[in-house]
C-alpha cells in the first residue's frame, strides 16, 4: 500500500505541494526581497526556510477547524523575480508578477515586499481593510532616507489608498517610535493593539475587536514575524521584547473566521538567526492558520469569494 512521504521526507514546496498547471484556489510565492530592511539582512532565505518548516503541517487536518488543507487547490508557484540591488524596481516586478495571481499567499522576505502585493489587490479590488501583525507600526515616511524601506510600508498604503485606514488594526505594536509618527497614525484613523493589550486582555477581546474594525470588508492579513516575542522568533532582523507569544498569534487568528480574506504575506524570516526553526515553524504556521480561514470563505467551487 502506497503511503505518504514521513515528514521529513516530504517535498520542498510549502506543504510538500507543487505548481499546479491552472485553476488553483490559492497560490504560495516567495518573494525573497531584503535590501530595505534597517538592521540585521537575511529575510532574502525566509521562503526556503517557512517551506521547510512547513512539512510539520502536512499530515492530518486542523485540529479545531477540521480543515484538511491538502484537499484544498493549492499552488506553490516558486519565488518572484527581482531586481538585485534596487528597490523600486524589485516593488514593479513583484506587482507585475502578484498582478497575475488571484488569490496571492507570499512568503517574504522583508515587510517593505507588501507595499507591491497591496498595489496589485487594490489595483482590482479597491482600498482593503488590513490586519496587521507587527511589533512596529512601518508607517514612517522614509527610513534612514529610502522611501520604500519596511518601516514605511504602511506609510505609502495609507497614502496610495490601497488600504483603507479605519478599516485597519495593528497588532503587537511595542518598538519605540517618533511619537509625530504615531500619531500621524492614529490620526489617520489606524486602531493600535499594542502587544501589551493583548498580555493584558487576552486573544478573544482582541480577535473581536479587529472582526468590528474589519466587519465584511474585503481584508488581507500582513504577518510581520517580529508581532511574536524574540523568544518564540529569534530569526528576525529587527526584534523586540515583550511580544506576542506564538500561542497568542495563532489564538487571534483562529477566531477571524467569516473575515472577507483576498491575501496574506508573512515577512521578516530571517533563518540565519533563528533556533531550531522556531521561528520558520511559527510563520509556516500563521500561513496555515490563514490557509483554513481563507477556506472557510471560499465557494464549494473552491474558487475564493
Ligand atoms: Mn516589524
Ligand atoms: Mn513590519
Amino acid at each position: 500500500m502506497a503511503s505518504n512521504p514521513p515528514t521529513f521526507a516530504v517535498p520542498p514546496g510549502f506543504l510538500g505541494i507543487g505548481r499546479r498547471a491552472a485553476d488553483a484556489a490559492i497560490s504560495i510565492a516567495g518573494v525573497p526581497l531584503d535590501i530595505g530592511t534597517t538592521n540585521r539582512s537575511g529575510a532574502r532565505f525566509g521562503p526556503q526556510s517557512i517551506r521547510q518548516a512547513s512539512r510539520m503541517l502536512v499530515d492530518g487536518a486542523h485540529p479545531t477547524a477540521w480543515i484538511d488543507v491538502a484537499e484544498m487547490m493549492l499552488s506553490d508557484i516558486g519565488d518572484f523575480r527581482i531586481a538585485l540591488g534596487d528597490i523600486p524596481a524589485s516593488l514593479k516586478l513583484i506587482e507585475e508578477q502578484a498582478a497575475a495571481v488571484d488569490h496571492l499567499v507570499a512568503l517574504g522576505g522583508e515587510h517593505g515586499i507588501t507595499l507591491a502585493l497591496l498595489r496589485a489587490l487594490a489595483r482590482r479590488r479597491g482600498p482593503l481593510a488590513l490586519v496587521h501583525f507587527d511589533a512596529h507600526v512601518d508607517t514612517l515616511p522614509e527610513n534612514f532616507g529610502q522611501a520604500y524601506a519596511h518601516g514605511s510600508v504602511f506609510y505609502h498604503a495609507i497614502e496610495e489608498r490601497l488600504i483603507e485606514p479605519r478599516r485597519m488594526v495593528q497588532i503587537g505594536i511595542r518598538s519605540p517610535v517618533q511619537r509625530e509618527v504615531f500619531d500621524w497614525t492614529l490620526a489617520h484613523g489606524v486602531t493600535v493593539v499594542s502587544a501589551e493589550e493583548v498580555h493584558e486582555q487576552g486573544p478573544r477581546p482582541v480577535a473581536e475587536r479587529i472582526r468590528s474594525i474589519v466587519g465584511n470588508a474585503p481584508c488581507y492579513l500582513s504577518f510581520d514575524i517580529d508581532a511574536l516575542d524574540p523568544a518564540f522568533a529569534p530569526g528576525t532582523g529587527t526584534p523586540e521584547i515583550g511580544g506576542l507569544a506564538s500561542w497568542q498569534a495563532q489564538s487571534i487568528l483562529r477566531r477571524l473566521t467569516g473575515l472577507h480574506f483576498l491575501g496574506m504575506d508573512v515577512v521578516e524570516v530571517a533563518p540565519a538567526y533563528d533556533v531550531a526553526e522556531i521561528t520558520a515553524l511559527a510563520a509556516a504556521t500563521m500561513v496555515f492558520e490563514y490557509l483554513v480561514l481563507a477556506a472557510a470563505v471560499m465557494r464549494p467551487s473552491g474558487r475564493p469569494v
